[in-house]
């Protein structure tokens, strides 16, 4: 039986690309079936919701980054680490509601344990949790960043099978822990955890069986054999040094050249400070840098990385938008990279992030003019997840 057709009308419709005065969409069995801009009458057995002059329509927004299973808390490490399987199942779903809640309708899992993320897709139903790109446990070298949650390989043929493992278990994208990291006890950002044949091995692996594949990475030497091994999305893209932070716009030129996403790591709740010293010690400078590979043309999409501490939970996605409008991106620009372009970086374009026939009905309805304020993305009127109103 089909399910009933629904016809959404708002005053203002963002499309994924162009602003557009007043508009329908039209969904139907999750998907949306048509979308209409001259005006056009309702068809005359759907039942037609207007959300008024005011109204903004626009494609649930997408998080290019984020740890469901990682609870938010200064805990969160311990937690993911320690607890058994129901309980961090339990924290998945939880943060997956709040995530929905908030209008983020995919989100691409940079690091779960135990492959739970993709339980959490098989068990909780589409209404109930975004969309997940799921990479799994990320992979890191023994004892390296993040090893608690599962994924340590290191040499050619171990490093082959992990990537055939995540391949086989139905994950989506690889995430390799290039750099040490802040959050993980004895780990170093600016040490290298894999060289650039190993990370050449990775890529290829992976795009061989279909999967993209992401680079977690902080040390400015790093980043250049990330750049190079032709990884789709490098997370943090920090340039970290041991003193502060050296942008080697070089590296950027060949992010830009080669069309790499860069998921810029951001957004922080309102009144909280980064949990890392050395972020802390360096914010100045990393906002700084971001805002010059924003400058720069590189294709900037939001990854937020909630759920690593208090002040990252889930639902900080928001921040992350109004962080880069901060640095400078133009309003208009933060809604394609939040939709379009992340679509694009976590391997679903044409489905998320845009209002056409065919798309998924994943879509996001604001009180106000996020292009006049980019904070009305908080002003939530509706969220519908698969063509079921959510919110
Ligand atoms: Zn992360």
């Amino acid at each position: 039986m089909r399910s009933e057709l629904l016809a959404l009308r708002a005053g203002h419709v963002f499309d994924g690309v162009d602003v557009r005065r007043s508009g329908m969409v039209l969904v139907e069995d999750g998907v949306i079936r048509d979308v209409d801009f001259t005006g056009a009458a309702p068809p005359e057995h759907a039942a037609v919701t207007d959300f008024g002059p005011d109204g903004w329509l626009l494609p649930g927004l997408i998080d290019a980054h984020v740890h469901l299973c990682w609870d938010g808390t200064k805990d969160a490490v311990a937690h993911v680490a320690s607890d058994d399987h129901e309980a961090v199942l339990e924290t998945a779903r939880a943060s997956a509601a709040t995530t929905l809640a908030t209008g983020v309708t995919t989100v691409r899992d940079l690091g779960d344990r135990d492959y739970l993320a993709l339980a959490l897709r098989e068990q909780v139903p589409p209404t109930e949790r975004p969309d997940i790109v799921a990479a799994g446990p990320p992979i890191t070298t023994h004892g390296g960043h993040c090893h608690f949650l599962g994924g340590e390989a290191e040499g050619a043929d171990a490093l082959r099978a992990a990537v055939r493992e995540r391949a086989a278990r139905g994950c989506d994208v690889v995430k390799v822990m290039v750099s040490g990291g802040m959050m993980t006890p004895g780990s170093d950002s600016m040490y290298q955890q894999y060289d650039r044949s190993d990370l050449r091995l990775i890529t290829d692996e992976a795009h061989r069986l279909g999967l993209t594949a992401a680079a977690h990475v902080h040390a400015v030497p790093a980043i250049a054999d990330v750049v190079d091994a032709g990884f789709d999305t490098i997370e943090h893209f920090s340039f970290l040094t041991p003193d502060g932070v050296d942008l080697r716009q070089d590296l950027v030129d060949e992010v830009v050249r080669r069309g790499t996403f860069v998921s810029a790591t951001v957004g922080m709740m309102p009144g909280t400070t980064p949990s890392a010293p050395a972020v802390v010690a360096r914010f100045a400078a990393l906002a700084d840098a971001v805002a010059k590979v924003i400058a720069s043309g590189a294709r900037v999409v939001p990854g937020t990385d909630s759920g690593i501490s208090p002040g990252k939970p889930h639902g900080v996605y928001p921040y992350g938008l109004m962080q880069l409008a901060e640095w400078g991106m133009p309003n208009s620009d933060v809604l394609r990279c939040a939709t379009t372009e992340a679509a694009k970086a976590v391997g679903r374009a044409g489905r998320k992030g845009v209002l056409l026939p065919s798309a998924d009905a994943d879509l996001l309805v604001l009180g106000s003019s996020p292009l006049d304020d980019i904070s009305a993305v908080t002003d939530i009127r509706a969220v519908y997840r698969a063509g079921h109103r959510v919110r």
